[in-house]
């Protein structure tokens, strides 16, 4: 257990089963994963493989069947209590009547932040993702893209090291998604997060992450990990290199591998 000591989040033997109507559903099978302090790591499997199972299980928003998990070193219950992630969702899920600045300010709000306390995280998460400037605007008034920003600016307002990502830019058209991949590895460089990223895109995956987590479904279960060896400087023509093209292979070598396993 000392791999797990410092690890943000350690999977050993995670094992999650869906109780439905047509019998029992498992979405996660025996997952063991180290995800470490400033990892950015995306999890890329076809849909139903657990992806979102495995983010919602370290949220503390679904409880794990048998095995064990730890997020900090805690309990997902307990790391949820100390508020210890932010949650970015696929769609950006603002709220339409409330401008901006104040849906960022709703968690802060229901936490009971004072009044300056929200305004100075209002401002700093807006100037992290490039929104300076659109505090007024109501979600409307914003392209998609600037929706999705927004949505991860309330994701940093708690300033939690860790922040989980459910396909936040599977909606957007792919010159909106180069433009956000790229603003969002210089955040997460600046900021020194721990990233859990769950995608379809294999270029997207490579580009982003230290590590990637292959995933295939019935039951859902990690096919393959690929340390990433890219340089931490990413300029986007980096997915038109050798080095870059290698590794995505592999991950459509893992994603077709898992496939196989079906009938
Ligand atoms: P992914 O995000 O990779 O598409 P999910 O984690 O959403 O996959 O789902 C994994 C499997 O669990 C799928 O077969 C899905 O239908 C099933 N599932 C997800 N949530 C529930 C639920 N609340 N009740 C029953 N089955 C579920
Ligand atoms: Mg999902």
């Amino acid at each position: 257990m000392t791999s797990s000591a410092s690890s943000v989040v350690a999977a050993r033997n995670l094992c999650l089963t869906y109780d439905t109507n047509d019998g029992p559903v498992h979405a996660l099978s025996n997952v063991d994963l180290d995800v470490r302090k400033g990892d950015f790591v995306s999890f890329i499997g076809p849909s139903g493989c657990g992806k979102t199972t495995f983010l919602r299980v370290i949220a503390d928003l679904e409880r794990k069947s048998s095995g064990d998990i730890t997020v900090n070193g805690m309990s997902p219950e307990e790391a949820r209590k100390a508020r210890a992630y932010g949650y970015v969702f696929q769609a950006a899920a603002l709220y339409p009547w409330r401008t901006i600045e104040k849906n960022i300010a709703l968690p802060l709000e229901i936490m009971g932040y004072d009044k300056n306390e929200q305004d100075k995280r209002i401002a700093q998460t807006l100037e992290l993702v490039n929104l300076s400037g659109f505090e007024k605007k109501f979600p409307w008034q914003l392209s998609g893209g600037m929706q999705q920003r927004a949505s991860i600016a309330r994701a940093l307002a708690f300033d939690a090291d860790l922040l989980l990502m459910d396909e936040p830019f599977g909606a957007l058209d792919e010159i909106v998604r180069d433009h956000l991949n790229e603003q969002l590895l210089k955040l997460w460089k600046r900021t020194n997060k721990t990233i859990c990223f769950v995608t379809h895109s294999i270029p997207e995956a490579v580009y982003l992450s230290t590590k990637i987590v292959v995933m295939s479904p019935r039951p859902g279960r990690v096919t393959d990990v690929i340390e990433s060896t890219l340089p931490t400087e990413r300029p986007l023509g980096i997915r038109e290199t050798p080095e870059f093209l290698e590794i995505a292979h592999r991950v459509r070598e893992g994603l077709r591998a898992g496939h196989s396993y079906e009938e």
